[in-house]
């Protein structure tokens, strides 16, 4: 075990990014038309970084797997993005987006780094405003903002419930500039299958052109990987069905190491899941959060008589409801963190006060705000005397104007009216605060190798508040890469260009040949996705909202068995000459195999609960998560060996110089 330099600079923490700014190597304009950057991954993070990259004047290649980069996970973000710039004038500040970050994430992140992304925040703004992008403005033309949990302000930055497309659509045309002028080289429908290093340092990819079915070498100056989270280890979960997690694991292959990977958010309200038929869930936005009640009945009768269908959630009296957030935590009630939520909703389900046919439901209520909202505008409106339904009407259309695509995606559904009955939610993954370790300049263990957005190990620590990875993404892409790129970037000068006949290329494009070989001559009897099926369900049900050392354990030699079990039995149809999703999807469920093993043996190893990772052996007397910072406050981060059982853990000590720690709470 080694101890990890985050190479974060000296001095006080609010002068670190401009101190490191003043400091830091340039590569002069006329040089970096020489010098050559891969970008793997086109959503917010790849595509703002290949964008500001390309502007600088790098010739910059990027690569999806999409048939346009506009198409990106990113673009399904709902509720906002975060930005210290108290606009509402409720107290806001860098320090306090700093504090509520690093305090949500329960004292698991690198204050450095946090702080940094609080400070560039509004920029971004500034960034996207100046873009196009329609972030939603009040009566007086000026931005508006909603909340999010775990924090006491306004700082949330919107476009309906739409925000990440219309940040992308901000990112894709940046972009498309950039081709215009030929410094980005778009190749689309094309996968990275793996990292060639030359010397040590990142120096190429090989990638496979999903409609030719070639196989593909290509050289850089530096290779930057921006792919996204690992949720659909979980098969099940909130992300894109394509999402996945086999750049990130193959750069781990070679040498990066892979950071805290059982710090995985569920987020509190998604449509719970219906059957096994399903194949993708859907996030019910956090914002709904500012505006509904989450709910289950006071008495399991009356659970029972709403589960059986004898009894309608909107014929229960007001004192027969438990609103147990707003009882639990008076002083944030809906509002309080994912992590907090989603194991308060599975507390009382499994007590037996779940609302849907399956136990594993609560509500989230609209009526109190259809009121609140209906009484105002009939104020506002000069209505004298307004009956309950015009006030309830006119309250239905506020919040119709805030979130109505999201109503409607419900409706869509679930065949059931949000306006007219309450929303029914469940916990399910969403996010993965867990990643690639890099240290302050972005870079991986891999010289020359970065890592943005969702797919490093990121600043949000153990649980993710709403709203940060997007501002979390950009602030990598627009602002924080573009400098520290350039300070490694620097030495490449004299280079040249990377030639991709180099030996280490070949043999990295003979390991995916024989990959891709092996998985299509396999001819097992089982799909794809009967095993990425029961991955996900050993995940769940032991690696999943709440987890203990038997289970963890169970879970690894599971996995084992389950994965030698794919090796044996997969079936790929087709070939690997041709465009082929069931090859695609098994390269994919192969690493997640790796993954989910990892990512149980981090569960296993960290004894103790923090943020979204909740070991039930570890917590307080009324379950709230105990944290045990003496012997756990530490970035977790893997080395492979060979075999993720015998994965090798290196530490990064955080220290919290600049806030105190305390126990995290929100009563
Ligand atoms: C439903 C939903 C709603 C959300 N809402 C919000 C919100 O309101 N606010 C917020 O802050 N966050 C939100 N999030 C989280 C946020 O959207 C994501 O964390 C963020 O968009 C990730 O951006 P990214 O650029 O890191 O990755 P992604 O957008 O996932 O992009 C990954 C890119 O990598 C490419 N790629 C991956 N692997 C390969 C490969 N091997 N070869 C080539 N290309 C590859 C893909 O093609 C894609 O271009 C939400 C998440 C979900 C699931």
């Amino acid at each position: 075990m080694s101890v990890l330099d985050s190479k974060t600079p000296e001095g006080p923490l609010s002068e670190k990014w401009s101190k490191y700014k003043d400091e830091v190597n340039l590569v002069n304009p006329a040089n970096k038309r020489n010098i050559d950057v891969i970008v793997i991954g086109t959503g917010l993070a790849g595509g703002s970084a290949a964008a500001t990259l390309a502007e600088l004047g790098y010739n910059v290649k990027t690569f999806c797997y999409q048939d346009s980069p506009r198409r990106a996970h990113s673009i399904a973000a709902q509720g906002g993005i975060n930005a210290a710039k108290n606009y509402q004038n409720d107290g806001d500040s860098v320090y306090r987006l700093f504090y509520d970050t690093v305090k949500g994430g329960d004292y698991r992140s690198r204050e450095s780094n946090v702080y940094r992304l609080a400070e560039v925040s509004g920029n971004i703004i500034d960034q996207c405003v100046a873009q196009g992008v329609p972030f939603a403005r009040e009566y007086g033309g000026l931005l508006d903002n909603r909340s999010f949990g775990g924090v006491l302000v306004s700082r949330t930055f919107y476009a309906k419930g739409q925000t990440g497309q219309q940040l992308l659509l901000g990112a894709y045309s940046a972009m498309n500039r950039q081709i215009n002028r030929g410094k980005i080289k778009a190749f689309n429908r094309h996968e990275m299958l793996d990292l060639v290093l030359v010397d040590g340092k990142a120096r190429g990819i090989i990638a496979r052109d999903m409609v030719s079915g070639e196989i593909e070498r290509h050289s850089a100056h530096a290779v930057v990987i921006a792919s996204g989270g690992y949720g659909n280890v979980f098969y099940l979960s909130t992300n894109a069905m394509g999402s996945n997690a086999t750049a990130a694991w193959k750069i781990h292959k070679k040498g990066a190491f892979f950071a805290n990977l059982c710090f995985t958010q569920i987020h509190p309200t998604c449509i719970p899941v219906s059957g096994d038929h399903q194949s993708k869930l859907t996030l019910m936005s956090e914002s709904l959060r500012n505006d509904g009640r989450i709910w289950v009945p006071k008495k399991q009768e009356d659970a029972e008589a709403i589960r059986t269908g004898k009894l309608k959630p909107t014929e229960l009296k007001e004192e027969d409801r438990d609103y147990y957030l707003e009882r639990r935590y008076p002083a944030f009630g809906n509002l309080v963190p994912r992590d907090v939520a989603s194991r308060a909703a599975k507390e009382r389900c499994d007590a037996g006060y779940g609302v849907n046919k399956t136990g594993a439901a609560v509500y989230l209520d609209f009526s109190a705000a259809f009121m609140r909202y209906g009484s105002e505008t009939a104020k506002t409106q000069h209505i004298e005397n307004p009956t309950n339904e015009k006030i309830i009407d006119l309250g239905k259309a506020v919040i119709e104007s805030k979130y109505g695509n999201l109503f409607e995606m419900y409706e869509k559904i679930v065949d059931q009216n949000p306006y007219e009955t309450p929303m029914m939610i469940y916990p399910a993954v969403h996010y993965t605060m867990g990643g690639i370790w890099v240290d302050y300049n972005l870079q991986t263990t891999i010289p020359g190798c970065y890592s943005l957005g969702e797919a490093n190990f990121s600043d949000h620590g153990a649980n993710r508040l709403g709203a940060s990875a997007l501002m979390q993404g950009l602030a990598d892409g627009y602002f924080v890469l573009p400098y520290t790129i350039g300070n490694y970037l620097a030495n490449d000068i004299r280079t040249g260009p990377i030639s991709t006949e180099l030996p280490e290329f070949e043999l990295a494009e003979k390991n995916v040949r024989d990959q891709m070989d092996r998985l299509i001559n396999n001819k097992g009897t089982k799909s794809v996705d009967h095993f990425h099926k029961r991955l996900g369900k050993i995940m769940w049900d032991k690696v999943g909202m709440s987890r203990n050392a038997v289970h963890l354990a169970e879970a690894i030699d599971e996995i084992k068995a389950l994965r030698d079990e794919f090796y044996k039995d997969v079936r790929v149809t087709g070939t690997a000459n041709e465009m082929n999703p069931e090859l695609e999807k098994a390269a994919r469920v192969a690493d997640f195999m790796e993954l989910g093993e990892l990512f149980a043996k981090d569960a296993l190893h960290r004894n103790e609960s923090c943020g979204g990772h909740f070991r039930e052996e570890y917590q307080t007397k009324d379950g709230e998560a105990l944290r045990d910072d003496e012997n756990f406050k530490y970035v977790a981060a893997w080395e492979y060996t060979g075999n993720p059982a015998e994965a090798i853990l290196h530490k990064e000590e955080l220290n919290y110089e600049n806030i105190e720690l305390k126990t995290r709470s929100y009563k």
